[in-house]
């Protein structure tokens, strides 16, 4: 499978805002969005006017941005997602929520969705008492998921949930931190994702 192996910051900087894409740098004045907040290259420090096109075609190369998910397989989740019952766009981002690693992440095991990918495909990751190696695996309610690791491994685990322990978005997950597990209690919502997304924009960039 694909990746992509340039600079996270720049993404970032593309779209002008934090997408936390490098763990616990991005919370420090060192994030590149704070020393050097305008586009990367040669113009990147002219004015610069989107048109709709262009505004559409920016909002969805965020959200592929923030979840780390390659074209063809953001293409794939958002016909799913126009072909399902619901609103379309916040089917879309319900999906997105659901995969495996972005489980992880959101649980706070992980700083970020790069790290909680690289802890799935390395086989820690238990979901019903079953390993999964998928990052892309979508959890349903009900669903238990268990990460393992060595001590090392839990000793970071037990930092990064200190951090996260008063996170109130994530209440369809029901964390334990003694045993790296959550249980999901219900499907994310809408409500439960705080990043500044318009998904209403996508649905018109793949529409046209
Ligand atoms: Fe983005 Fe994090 Fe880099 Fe800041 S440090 S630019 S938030 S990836």
């Amino acid at each position: 499978m694909g990746r992509y192996t340039g600079s996270v910051c720049r993404l970032c900087r593309r779209e002008k805002m934090k997408l936390f894409l490098k763990g616990a740098r991005c919370y420090t004045p060192k994030c590149a969005i704070e020393r050097r907040e305008y586009v990367p290259g040669m113009h990147g420090q002219g004015r610069q006017k989107l048109s709709d096109y262009g505004v559409q075609l920016r909002e969805k190369q965020k959200v592929k941005r923030i979840y780390g998910i390659l074209e063809r397989q953001f293409k794939f989740y958002f016909k799913n997602a126009s072909r399902s019952k619901g609103v379309t766009g916040t089917a879309l981002l319900v999906t997105l929520e659901r995969r495996l690693d972005n489980v992880l992440f959101r649980m706070g095991l992980a700083a970020s969705r790069s790290e909680a990918r690289q802890i799935v495909r390395h086989g820690h990751v238990n979901v019903n008492q079953g390993q999964v190696n998928i990052p892309s695996y979508q959890v349903s309610a009900g669903d238990v998921v268990q990460v393992s690791g060595s001590d090392k491994m839990k000793e970071r685990y037990k930092a990064l949930l200190e951090l996260t322990k008063d996170n109130k978005t994530i209440d369809w997950l029901e964390v334990d931190a003694n045993r790296f597990s959550a249980n999901v209690k219900k499907l994310p919502e809408r409500s439960n994702i705080q990043m500044p997304i318009q998904e209403q924009l996508i649905v018109e960039l793949y529409s046209k």
